[in-house]
């Protein structure tokens, strides 16, 4: 059975928006289709008019530093964002979070924006956008804007764009500084489910004297329907010795405070909680150890 009518490979933003806008909400964009057509397969989405390809078109597939930021075309694929050492250096836990994405094949061709277009909570790229307090270019209704990430979310699998519309172009953060560091890490199921039992990417900065957390961004998902910071936890942490006990104590805070839901496919609720100690434990160790060093070697991402 056919999936769709016709396939466009539009090489600029206008030639894409002016494709979707002409199919009037029976195209819908397509970049590696890792999720898209086990979408299409299933009959979970309808049968398209047509599939508007953005691997083609120059902004979306860039990945540039600019001053202290760095811009990711949405289009960029996990297999290249695991690939620059300087994300390596400067955005370790993206890194780390894109290069367990899938197997080799999914990474050679899924991208970060068609993992936050598809707007799972738990989404292993949103997870360390989060932590990294990253910006995304979108064109919505028209309209060329900026919006923070988790303004992105409306819901599981509910994305703030329509992708029969709407673009994601690409997203920027800044870069970690001296005394900053990002680690991330993840419980995963072996036999290939698409997404975590849970994931965890931390980014700290520590004071000038390298001795005290000065600021974090922790991100562990999924625990409600869309991805949100663990505000309460960071809270614990600002000002404090970047030691073993402080770890401790906003391990005890999160532990009380964060209530993952039971998935029938991946973990009891309260598996995950046990796991958002281990995994809050590790990330930080790892951040701080990273932020004191100015050492980042990213761990555990796949090998192609
Ligand atoms: C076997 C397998 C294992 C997987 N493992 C993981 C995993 O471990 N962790 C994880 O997080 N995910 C996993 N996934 C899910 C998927 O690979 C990722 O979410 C991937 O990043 C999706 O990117 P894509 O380019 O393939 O998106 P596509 O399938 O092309 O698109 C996904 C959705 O986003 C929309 N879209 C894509 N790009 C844009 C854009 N620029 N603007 C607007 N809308 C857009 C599409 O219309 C579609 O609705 C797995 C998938 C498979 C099949």
């Amino acid at each position: 059975m056919k999936l769709w009518n016709n396939y466009h490979t539009p090489h600029s933003i206008d030639e894409a928006l002016t494709l979707l806008n002409q199919y009037q909400g029976k195209a819908r964009v397509v970049a590696g289709g890792t999720d898209l057509m086990v979408e299409l397969r299933e009959g979970h989405r309808p049968v398209q008019d047509a599939l508007i390809d953005i691997t083609m078109i120059p902004e979306l597939t860039t990945l540039a530093p600019t001053d202290d930021e760095i811009y990711i075309g949405a289009g960029v694929t996990h297999t290249q964002l695991v690939k620059s050492p300087l994300l390596a250096a400067l955005a370790t836990c993206l890194v780390e979070s894109c290069g367990v994405v899938g197997g080799p094949q999914v990474r050679n061709v899924g991208t970060l924006g068609g993992n936050v277009a598809h707007a799972l909570p738990a989404g292993d790229g949103t997870t360390s956008l989060v932590a990294l307090d990253a910006q995304a270019d979108i064109v919505m209704d028209g309209q060329r804007r900026v919006v923070p990430i988790l303004e992105m979310y409306r819901g599981p699998g509910q994305s703030l764009i329509d992708s029969t519309h709407d673009l994601i172009i690409g997203f920027r953060f800044a870069l970690c500084a001296e005394r900053e560091a990002t680690a991330f890490k993840r419980i995963m199921r072996p036999q290939g489910v698409a997404l975590p039992i849970l994931g965890c990417a931390t980014w700290v900065r520590l004071n000038p004297a390298k001795t005290h957390f000065e600021a974090t961004r922790l991100s562990i998902a999924p625990i409600g329907p869309t991805p949100a910071r663990a505000t309460e936890v960071e809270a614990v942490l600002t000002g404090q010795p970047a030691n073993d006990a402080t770890i401790e104590s906003a391990i005890d805070t999160a532990v009380k405070i964060l209530k993952p839901r039971t998935s029938k496919y991946r973990a009891t609720g309260e598996y995950r909680r046990e796991m958002i100690a281990v995994l809050l434990r590790r990330t930080l160790q790892l951040a701080v150890q990273r932020a004191q060093t100015g050492q980042a070697v990213p761990e555990g991402i796949g090998i192609e």
